[in-house]
């Protein structure tokens, strides 16, 4: 079980710190490398030593990240000390990959907004009120009158759009665009962010014209889903935005893109107009929020498509 903190205890906990390794959740999104690069980018100016990691690749989508240079993959095998781990945006322990073997940490600090949280660090600051952890780090930065530049202000427009749909989804708050109107006060051009959020390579663009027919609607249509098979998988597309596809369909209450990473490994992605999909995710060892929700089923993509519609079926 976690300490929740406050704001104030958030930041005086990093403060305290000398020694900090920042790292952002597997299958990284804006959310997560935006939050870690912007923090990162403040206590490096504070002096800190800081180290950023994150278990996956990177997919090049997200090279205009201002920092993105920072963030580093770490070896299994070997050591890295710390005063303080941060983990951001993650809301389980296992969603860090080998960052928890490999950094000997003295404390274990979580700042979250799922709601599946599982309270897994020694400090935590949630608030599954945030549309992102971009947001949460806004609130932190003017609770503590930490100075912001444009770059990191930049980081955390792109954390907050990634996870509310540019101000369009159901978890957009007015402390949302509060945040919001903050960063671009600090400079931020929103057409120059969400261009770059937009811009999809040939090959994603591609894969999509692949995918697209494997277009399957299931319970009268209020289930529909996205295949992407072993054949047709390419780790250098960028699969995020595949899933509003089933998403807008009129009648589609459930929305679901399977991934087929490996043989055995399928990555779900869920949306939902109502139904809470957090809940079945969790069922299935993920997690997310109750419109938008995921995991990881070791099974063949036919084969976690059947154990998860089967679990959906129920629910509309
Ligand atoms: P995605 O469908 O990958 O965009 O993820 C939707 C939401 O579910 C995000 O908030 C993710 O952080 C969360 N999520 C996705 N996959 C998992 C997982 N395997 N475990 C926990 N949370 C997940
Ligand atoms: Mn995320
Ligand atoms: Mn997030």
């Amino acid at each position: 079980m976690s300490k929740e903190l406050s704001l104030q205890e958030t930041g005086s906990l990093l403060m305290a710190a000398q020694k900090i390794v920042l790292c952002t959740h597997v299958s990284p999104d804006g959310d997560t490398l935006g939050s870690s690069l912007g923090l990162a980018k403040f206590l490096l100016q504070r002096g800190k030593e800081v180290i950023v990691f994150c278990d996956d690749l990177l997919n090049k989508s997200f090279s205009f990240i201002p920092g993105l240079e920072l963030v580093q993959r770490p070896e299994a095998g070997t050591v890295v000390e710390a005063d303080l781990l941060v983990v951001m945006d993650a809301s389980s322990f296992d969603r860090i990959g080998i960052v928890g073997e490999v950094v000997k940490y003295q404390q274990l600090l979580n700042i979250d907004h799922h709601i599946s949280n599982t309270r897994f660090a020694d400090y935590l600051y949630l608030n599954a009120k945030a549309a992102a952890t971009g947001e949460i780090m806004c609130e932190l930065f003017q609770a503590m009158e930490w100075p912001i530049t444009k770059e990191m202000a930049e980081c955390f427009y792109i954390a907050i759009s990634t996870d509310c749909g540019s101000f369009r989804y159901g978890n957009t708050t007015p402390k949302t665009m509060r945040a919001g109107a903050w960063l671009l006060e600090q400079g931020v051009q929103p057409n120059e962010i969400s261009d770059k959020l937009e811009m999809k390579s040939r090959l994603t663009m591609e894969m999509l014209a692949k995918v697209l027919p494997s277009l399957t609607f299931e319970a009268e249509g209020k289930i529909a889903y996205l295949t992407i098979t072993n054949d047709i998988y390419n780790k250098e597309a960028n699969t995020d935005s595949f899933v509003n596809y089933p998403r807008y369909i009129e009648g589609v209450e459930i929305a679901i893109m399977f991934k087929a990473v490996e043989k055995k490994v399928t990555r779900v992605s869920m949306r939902s107009s109502n139904v809470d999909v957090a809940q079945v995710a969790l069922s299935f060892g993920g997690g997310g929020h109750i419109r938008a929700a995921g995991c990881t089923i070791y099974a063949p993509v036919e084969e976690a498509r059947e154990q998860l519609l089967a679990e959906l079926r129920k629910l509309v």
